[in-house]
């Protein structure tokens, strides 16, 4: 029997992760949310994802990412759980700890979308070391690890799973190394290439395996944060660089992801 298909969305509190939720959850999934800290989850918790199956449920967990590799080590992590009564659409949230892989038996995994990124606020000349670190440990290193732990869960899940298991990281049009060079992206262009390369080959050698892995490198995504806190500066650069790219919303990459997982079956 098919078990509730569950998937794993870090930058889940905002923007284009939020999206995805949304839309994931509007399709029937249960989803593990991740953001770096509880309190990201404020505006989730006031205006949860609608949910449309009895068994559906969704869990918030706050991870740092950043703070690869100690994260990988940690048994459990702090958060809340949505979880719906019978027969009923109305969410009771529970606090508490949570493994990040640990789910109901009647619930898998089926999809990871590595989806936490963090851009460069100067120059890469002007970054020290632990911005480095920083777009390096959130945009690439943690995103490898989800991928590394996932699909081993999903090597087990497959056969409980209605539609193949799925991986899709998100990378962006900056680590595109065919698109135009926009300066002052260095480190996060090379993070996302760097996550767009994994990507292709990790594609490769699971392919024998039935997951598949895809990446989308948006242009740019104009409602969110991280072209909201832009410097006026920094985002009229972006617009003129990318301005005969069309603009996404962040509906427009949860469709993207959505298609993507339902696609290949
Ligand atoms: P936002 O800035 O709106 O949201 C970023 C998300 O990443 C938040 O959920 C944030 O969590 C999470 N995050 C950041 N740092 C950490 C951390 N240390 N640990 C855990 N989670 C963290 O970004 P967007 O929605 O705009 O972008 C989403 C993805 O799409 C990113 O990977 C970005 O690079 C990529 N992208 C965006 C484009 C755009 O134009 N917006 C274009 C191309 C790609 P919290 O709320 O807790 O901080």
């Amino acid at each position: 029997m098919s078990k509730t298909p569950v998937a794993l969305i870090t930058g889940a509190t905002r923007g284009i992760g939020r999206a995805i939720v949304d839309k994931l959850s509007s399709e029937g999934l249960s989803c593990v949310m991740v953001g770096s800290r509880k309190e990201s989850f404020g505006p989730m918790k006031k205006s949860p994802p609608v949910i449309c199956r009895e068994s559906q449920w969704h869990r918030g967990l706050a991870i740092d990412l950043a703070q690869w590799p100690q994260w990988t080590h940690q048994d459990k992590f702090d958060g809340f759980h949505f979880s719906t009564a019978a027969g009923s659409h109305t969410y009771r949230c529970n606090d508490g700890a949570w493994p990040l892989l640990d789910f109901a038996p009647s619930s898998e995994l089926a999809l990871l979308v590595n989806c936490a990124g963090v851009t460069q606020a100067s120059p890469a000349l002007r970054c020290d070391a632990s911005e480095i670190q920083q777009i390096t440990n959130v945009n690439y290193l943690s995103a490898v690890s989800l991928c590394n732990m996932a699909a081993k869960r999903m090597l087990r899940s497959r056969k409980h799973l209605s539609r193949p298991p799925c991986i899709v990281n998100i990378s962006s049009i900056l680590g595109d190394p065919t698109a135009p060079v926009l300066t002052g992206t260095a480190l996060y262009g090379a993070s996302k290439a760097a996550l767009a390369q994994f990507s292709r080959t990790l594609a490769a050698e699971l392919a024998r395996t039935g997951i598949r892995v895809h990446c989308l490198s948006p242009s740019l995504v104009a409602q969110t944060d991280m072209v909201r806190t832009l410097e006026d500066t920094s985002r009229a650069r972006l617009q003129s660089t990318f301005g005969q790219f069309p603009v996404q919303s962040p509906q427009d990459i949860a469709s993207q992801v959505w298609e993507l997982y339902g696609s290949d079956v």
